[in-house]
């Protein structure tokens, strides 16, 4: 039996980071950067009124107050996205709104409410221009003034390669006018179910039969951790149905089995495997569920070459699928497409249900986390037999039992991996 982390050292060795390719900024969420990204302008390209107001100079508003407004004539206004005509003279004030280049002279913007402006007008902001404008106050030189490339300055990177691209990445690139970006590309993921029970979904369901769940599960992890699944369909367990199943996922980067791993009659999936590449078989000091195949598969990459494939057959059980793809093929498509931090987030909790480790393996238990007063608490969903899949959609974190704990009782302080931070 190996462990946990001798099974993902190996996997992890056979997975590399995967080529780049050019995309539109929209499409890249959760991929990583794989090019340096220098600003070619300044952002803001100019400076700009930060407030709605009178772009002044400062000396003009000196020993201005409530009590004695200094009155300056406005000679003219400018609004966003144009520039202003007109050069700021001494002892005058031009109307400008947020986000506005300010004129040349001008060293102040003094907003709506330091001046008389809605006195002038009740509450109502209309276009046209007052004649003078009252100042209430003394303003220094700088105020409510944004600076050209206050964010960003010209020539400057902005975005190093490597950094994973975020809702506000999307947002910076876009502010440099950058319509498209290179990134590590997505692994394609190919999904193969194995058994003779199973039925795919939308059929009607013969006595006997069961739903091919793991398809499912399997392709919705590879597309929440950013891979692209192609789902291969199910496999008989006979060796020509896998064989043609398997031929048509190829070119995938990885392959996924489900099922028969184990030791049964029907297990054929280790035999084929064996033949159509190199593949070891793992007993892994887990629970739930134990047996895990590893290797790697002759196939072709599109261009025709001949490389190997790695694959990974995880067990057929659906909650076994869910919990080892967590921990061995999430952090194999994290790698490969270019991610440092491979590790799952882990907290710390006081579990309320005691857990007894008879067999020396590392349990991975499903629980609820909740947070009280700043403290997380862990409950079990209940029975953890490996075929509940109701009991992962309950759970949104694994208590990590250590291989070494014979039990955990209640209170006791455990790590739980968080599969789930949902805001949902
Ligand atoms: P196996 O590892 O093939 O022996 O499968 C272990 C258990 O998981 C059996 O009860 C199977 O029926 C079940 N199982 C295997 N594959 C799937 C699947 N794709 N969807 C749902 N259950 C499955
Ligand atoms: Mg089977």
């Amino acid at each position: 039996m190996i462990s946990v982390e001798q099974a993902l050292e190996k996997i992890l060795t056979y997975v590399d980071i995967l080529e780049e390719e050019e995309k539109p900024i929209l499409d890249c969420l959760g991929q990583v950067l794989a090019e340096d990204i220098y600003s070619s302008i300044d952002v803001p390209p100019l400076d700009n009124a930060a407030m709605d107001g009178y772009a002044v100079r400062s000396r003009d508003t000196r020993g201005a107050s409530r009590e004695s407004p200094r009155f300056l004539p406005v000679i003219g206004m400018v609004a966003a996205g144009s520039i202003s005509e007109r050069e700021l003279e001494l002892g005058t004030a031009i109307r400008i709104m947020t986000g506005a280049p300010i004129p040349k002279g001008t060293d102040s913007v003094v907003r709506f409410e330091d001046t008389d402006e809605l006195l002038r007008r009740g509450s109502s902001i209309s276009q046209q221009l007052p004649t003078e404008i009252g100042i209430l106050c003394e303003a220094e030189a700088g105020l409510n003034i944004r600076r050209a490339g206050e964010d960003i300055t010209k020539g400057s990177i902005v975005l190093s390669k490597g950094v994973v691209i975020r809702p506000s990445e999307v947002g910076v690139l876009a502010s440099l006018g950058h319509s498209k970006v290179m990134v590590i590309r997505r692994p394609v993921m190919a999904i193969l179910a194995t058994g003779d029970e199973l039925v795919d979904i939308n059929q009607p369901l013969p006595l006997g039969k069961i739903y091919n769940s793991n398809t499912y599960s399997v392709a919705a992890l590879v597309l929440r951790y950013g891979g692209i699944p192609r789902i291969l369909g199910i496999a008989l367990d006979s060796e020509d149905s896998l064989v043609a199943k398997l031929r048509q996922g190829l070119d995938a980067d990885m392959l996924i089995t489900t099922g028969g791993v184990s030791a049964g009659d029907y297990d054929v999936v280790k035999d084929i495997l064996a033949k159509e590449g190199e593949i070891a078989f793992w007993t892994v000091r887990m629970k739930p569920e134990k047996p895990l195949a590893f290797g790697t598969i002759r196939g072709s990459s599109k261009a025709g070459i001949v490389r190997n494939i790695p694959h990974l057959g995880l067990p057929g059980n659906p909650v076994s699928s869910m919990v080892t793809f967590e921990l061995f093929v999430r952090p194999a498509i994290l790698k490969m497409m270019g991610k440092k931090n491979l590790a799952k987030p882990t907290i710390d909790a006081v579990l309320e249900d005691s857990v007894v480790n008879s067999d020396g393996r590392r349990i991975l238990a499903r629980a609820v986390v909740k947070e009280h007063d700043g403290k997380y608490f862990a409950r079990l969903t209940g029975p953890q037999g490996s075929g509940i899949l109701t009991s992962m959609s309950l759970a949104n974190g694994l208590v990590i039992i250590p291989e070494d704990k014979e039990e955990v009782a209640a209170g006791d302080v455990v790590q739980v991996m968080m599969l789930d931070w949902s805001e949902e």
